[in-house]
């Protein structure tokens, strides 16, 4: 189910409980049932929907609520409390300051079902590190756009008067450094990386280090997403964390990963202090719920959303009107 399918599905639930003549338990009951189902079909971790289901019926209980109050109203508002709250973690994000040196990382899978990097085997939160048995894959789609990403969030803020810089910290995958040279070129970002050098740690601190000195205010470090194995990716992301003490690191995920979207965002978190995700894709058909998933498992919020190829196709994350929106 496509985001706007979600929103049209819980409308459409809360309209036909407020078509109903009396707003019964049994009214209340199918409505959220209808919202469960639209949520669970758009890929929202099941733990999360069961929570929404427990704190609206309290929020709306029945009983409690004095007479002649108007509970149509108290239940639409439930639901668009408990989708942004699904969305808001409560503390938001470290945000760039113009002047001022900050270094952001980004972290993320680049492909799945790659025999060759052994990336088809399941990431867990409880085990990041390790290969465990192969079991289905993390990702349902390709790339997840990080490469992409890093030169849209750089370009977005040199447009607001930044001096945004890439580092392409990618020594596993050929043409990594390729592909980050040619969008930054066409966006007139300086950035760095080596052909030769294959230690993304080295290249990672020299990039910064060039960076600073030419006084750059906004230091983007794309890291690789793909390696033969699962342990050497997180262990090579954290050793450039460890070396360049990002600022901020963010977590680029693919719209439509489905319900994956949990463990994967999870296993990232637990091996880098991730602080904000970025979503990507969500012109495509994806399924939305990934976004409400992923923000529960790093406990980050969603910053900005890609919305198509194009280097200005990119949209500051607001949580409420993006919920008012889905709501329609
Ligand atoms: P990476 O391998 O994860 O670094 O991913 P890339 O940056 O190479 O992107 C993979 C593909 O996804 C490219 O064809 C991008 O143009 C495309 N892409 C990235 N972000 C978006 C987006 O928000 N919407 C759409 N439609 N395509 C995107």
């Amino acid at each position: 189910m496509v985001l706007a399918q979600l929103g049209g599905s819980i409308s459409r639930a809360l309209a036909q409980m407020s078509n109903a003549t009396v707003i019964d338990e049994k009214v209340l009951n199918d409505c959220l049932n209808e919202i469960s189902r639209a949520l669970l079909q758009s890929d929202v971790q099941f733990k999360m929907v069961r929570d929404m289901q427990t704190n609206i019926k309290r929020i709306v209980n029945l009983e409690a609520l004095a007479a002649g109050t108007n509970k149509r109203r108290i239940m639409q508002q439930a639901v668009f409390t408990e989708l942004c709250n699904m969305l808001d973690p409560g503390k938001p994000s470290f945000t760039p300051k113009k002047g001022k040196p900050s270094v952001v990382m980004f972290v993320g899978l680049q492909a799945h079902n790659d025999v060759h990097s052994g990336l088809g085997h399941r990431l867990t939160a409880s085990n990041p590190t390790h290969k465990l048995k192969a079991v289905k894959p993390l990702l349902v789609s390709g790339s997840s756009g990080k490469t992409t990403t890093c030169t849209k969030y750089a370009y977005y803020h040199q447009r607001k008067g930044f001096k945004p810089a890439l580092v392409c910290a990618d020594t596993f995958r050929a043409g990594a450094f390729d592909q980050l040279k040619q969008n930054a070129t066409k966006a007139k970002i300086p950035f760095y990386g080596s052909y030769m050098e294959s230690d993304p740690v080295k290249i990672a601190v020299e990039g910064v280090e060039r960076f600073k000195k030419e006084n750059c205010d906004l230091i983007i470090v794309d890291t690789s997403g793909r390696h033969k194995q699962e342990a050497a990716l997180f262990e090579e992301m954290r050793q450039v964390s460890e070396a360049t003490k990002p600022d901020l690191v963010i977590f680029v995920m693919d719209s439509s990963i489905g319900q994956a979207a949990f463990d994967q965002a999870q296993a990232f978190k637990q091996s880098v202090s991730v602080g904000a995700v970025i979503i990507t894709k969500m012109d495509g058909h994806a399924k939305g719920g990934g976004a409400l998933s992923a923000v529960a498992a790093t406990k980050s919020p969603v910053i900005f959303i890609g919305t198509g190829e194009h280097i200005d196709e990119f949209e500051v994350f607001d949580v409420k009107p993006f919920v008012s929106r889905l709501l329609g």
